[in-house]
């Protein structure tokens, strides 16, 4: 124990790694300094959106601003495992305080072609590997995006919805192999437009229940 956190003190001291944030120095084990973490809001939010959406629960870990809207925006742009981490307790400890239904099954919204070229990783993917092995809950990829046309300019909001509505497909073969009750996680929710047409489409293809869990609310 002495000789790994002296070997740990050692490569701090020679590797030394700055918070992400505001590039403070970090502590051996830190991901995020303790005062940006100490930043962001002390307890998840549930939200009542009963009878607004097609998912049954709405749960958020903080407002999406200060540091959990920087946290986020570093995260998408630079695949860290050990931000992935991070944020993946940021989703554990919502399920702490609001456990998702016995049997659930995780899933994510997943990205699109153009973000997952950008960036280079399924960022959302990599998050739920983490938060799987942390929660037991079994990871299932149950959400795919078509293929599409690339994005228009200037679409009026009813069209944008539409193109909502035929971006993403279940796959339906692994839904059948679940419990039916799905825990479904994102980023960000701003309009719910995204996490509603997923539950939506989850839901036609035979889920019963579906819980929708994010990062962030803006
Ligand atoms: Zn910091």
């Amino acid at each position: 124990m002495y000789v790994l956190n002296d070997f740990k003190d050692l490569a701090n001291t020679l590797f030394p790694r700055f918070c992400p944030l505001c590039g403070k120095r970090l502590k051996s084990d830190e991901i995020i300094c303790a005062e940006c973490k100490k930043k962001i809001d002390p307890l998840p939010y549930r939200e009542s959106l009963r009878g607004k959406g097609f998912f049954d629960d709405f749960y958020y870990r903080a407002a999406y601003k200060g540091i959990m809207g920087k946290l986020i925006k570093v995260y998408k742009f630079a695949p860290r495992p050990s931000l992935a981490e991070f944020l993946a307790e940021g989703i554990l400890e919502i399920f702490e305080r609001f456990p998702p239904l016995p049997g659930s099954v995780l899933t994510y919204v997943p990205p699109t072609f153009k973000s997952l070229k950008e960036k280079g990783f399924d960022h959302m993917k990599t998050l739920a590997k983490q938060l799987s092995r942390k929660s037991g809950l079994p990871l299932c990829t149950l959400l795919e995006v078509k293929k599409q046309k690339g994005y228009q300019v200037g679409l009026s909001q009813e069209e944008r919805r539409e193109q909502i509505r035929a971006k993403y497909m279940v796959l339906s073969e692994n839904l059948y192999r679940t419990s039916g009750k799905v825990v479904l996680i994102d980023d960000v929710f701003t309009t719910g437009a995204t996490v509603n047409e997923c539950s939506r489409i989850l839901k036609l293809a035979g889920a019963s229940h579906v819980s929708v869990y994010t990062l962030a609310k803006s």
